[in-house]
C-alpha cells in the first residue's frame, strides 16, 4: 500500500470536511463482491456500503438498466408523467403487497416523508388536534442525518450541536413490547421501528416482538412504520426483514439497495388509505422518481422476484453465522446474525477499528460501529468460498 505516512492521507482529506474517519485505502475499481485499490490490490467487500450494494458492484443487470435509459431519457422532474414510473410503483408494489409508492432519493427523506405521513394521517384521518402528533421510536434507533431525525436519535455523536430539534417523538427500549405499549397513547400517529436496528451493531429483536408490535399498532389505531431501508431487499434471508414474522406494516420505508449500488433510489410505501392523505403540492422532490432510477429500482425488484437473492442470504447465511459462532470466545463475545447481516461484539482490550485495519490488511473491507462491535453485510452475490474466507481473515484479525 503506498498509502503508508499520515501525510499522504491527510492530503487526501485536504479539501473535504472531515465527517468521516476512512479506513486508510483508496479504491478505485470495483467487480461483483471486490473492490481493487489505486495500487492495483484487491479486497473482499465485506460492507457492501451498508447494503446499498447487495447486488455486488455494477450487477450486469443493472448495469444494463441503468446504460439503456441513459441512452433514452434521465430526468423529467414530476411535473410531467414519464415512461418508466408506473412499471417502477408497480413492480414495487407487487413486491411489498402495499398499494401506492411514492419514490424519493435518499434514505432519510424517506423516512421524514413517512413522518409527514403518519403525522398528516393522524389529523385528516384520526382527526387528532393539529400540532399535537407523537411518534413512538426506539433508543438506538438510526434513521438518517436529517435535522428532524437526529433529533430523535439517542447517540450523542449524532445529535451534538444540532439542536434545536423537532418534538413530537418518544422513545422505548428496542425489542420490549410492553414498554412500547404502555408508551402509546391518544397523541401516537405511529411507531416507527427497523425490524433490525442496523447501526446499532445488527440488534434482532426477540422473537415474535415484531408480531407483537403489529397486534398492539393495530389495536391502538395507530401506524406502524417499517424502516427497511438497510433491512430489506434481501439482506436478512427474506425480501423484508418484516416477513420473517409474516409481518405487514402499514408503511414501509426503502433504500439503499433500492438504487442497486448505482444511484441513490428510496421509496415510501403503504396501502391507499394512508398514502392518499398527501394532495398534490403536500409533499415532493425534484429528483424523486426520476427517470433513471425507476429504471434501476424496477430492474432491481426483478432482481428480487427470481427469489435467488432470499436464498443465497438465507443459505451463505447460516454458513457466516456457524464461522463467525467458530471464532473463539476469549476474543468475540456475542454474535448476531441475520441472513447475510451480522454483528460481532469483540473484548473490551479490541477495538472494532484496529480489528478493520487488521481485516484490511488480510484484504476484507468491514465497518466498526460503536467501538467494539464490527458489521458485515457481504453482497448477496459472495461465494462459499468467500463467505470462508471473510471468517478466516476474522480469525487472524482477532488473534
Ligand atoms: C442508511 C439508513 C438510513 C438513511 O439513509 P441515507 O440514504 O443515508 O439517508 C435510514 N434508515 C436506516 C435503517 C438506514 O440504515
Amino acid at each position: 500500500m503506498s498509502l503508508t505516512t499520515d501525510r499522504d492521507l491527510s492530503a487526501l482529506e485536504a479539501h473535504a470536511a472531515h465527517n468521516y474517519h476512512p479506513l486508510p485505502v483508496v479504491l478505485a475499481e470495483a467487480d461483483g463482491a471486490w473492490v481493487t485499490d489505486v495500487d492495483g490490490r484487491r479486497y473482499l467487500d465485506a460492507l457492501a456500503a451498508y447494503s446499498a450494494l447487495n447486488f455486488g458492484h455494477r450487477h450486469p443487470v443493472l448495469v444494463e438498466a441503468l446504460q439503456r435509459q441513459l441512452g433514452r431519457m434521465t430526468l423529467t422532474s414530476r411535473a410531467f408523467h414519464h415512461d418508466r414510473f408506473a412499471s417502477f410503483c408497480a413492480a414495487l408494489s407487487r413486491l411489498s403487497g402495499l398499494e401506492a409508492v411514492l419514490p424519493m432519493n435518499t434514505g432519510a427523506e424517506a423516512v421524514e416523508t413517512a413522518i409527514k405521513l403518519a403525522r398528516r394521517h393522524g389529523y385528516h384521518r384520526r382527526g387528532l388536534a393539529d400540532g399535537q402528533a407523537t411518534i413512538v421510536v426506539a433508543d438506538a434507533n438510526f434513521h438518517g442525518r436529517t435535522t428532524t431525525i437526529v433529533g430523535f436519535s439517542t447517540d450523542t455523536t449524532a445529535r451534538d450541536g444540532f439542536g434545536p430539534f423537532a418534538p413530537g417523538f418518544r422513545h422505548v427500549p428496542f425489542g420490549d413490547a410492553d414498554a412500547l405499549a404502555a408508551a402509546i397513547d391518544e397523541t401516537t400517529v405511529a411507531v416507527l421501528l427497523e425490524p433490525i436496528q442496523g447501526e446499532a451493531g445488527v440488534i434482532v429483536p426477540p422473537s415474535g416482538y415484531l408480531q407483537q408490535v403489529r397486534r398492539i399498532t393495530r389495536d391502538a389505531g395507530v401506524l406502524f412504520i417499517a424502516d427497511e431501508i438497510q433491512s430489506g431487499l434481501g439482506r436478512t434471508g427474506a425480501t423484508f426483514a418484516c416477513d420473517r414474522e409474516e409481518v405487514r406494516p402499514d408503511v414501509l420505508v426503502l433504500g439503499k439497495a433500492l438504487g442497486g449500488g448505482l444511484l441513490p433510489v428510496s421509496a415510501v410505501l403503504a396501502d391507499r388509505e394512508v398514502m392518499d392523505v398527501f394532495t398534490p403540492g403536500s409533499h415532493g422532490s425534484t429528483f424523486g422518481g426520476n427517470p433513471l432510477g425507476c429504471a434501476v429500482g424496477q430492474a432491481v425488484v426483478e432482481l428480487l422476484e427470481t427469489g435467488e437473492y432470499q436464498t443465497r442470504s438465507r443459505e451463505l447465511g447460516a454458513r457466516l453465522e456457524a464461522g463467525l459462532r467458530s471464532l473463539p470466545s476469549q476474543r468475540v463475545r456475542a454474535v448476531r446474525c441475520a441472513g447475510l447481516w451480522a454483528g460481532l461484539d469483540l473484548v473490551p482490550e479490541l477495538t472494532g477499528r484496529e480489528v478493520c485495519e487488521r481485516l484490511l490488511d488480510e484484504g476484507v473491507l468491514a465497518k466498526d460501529t460503536h467501538g467494539s462491535t464490527i458489521r458485515l453485510a457481504p453482497p448477496l452475490v459472495v461465494t462459499e468460498n468467500e463467505v470462508d474466507l471473510i471468517v478466516e481473515a476474522l480469525r487472524r484479525a482477532v488473534a
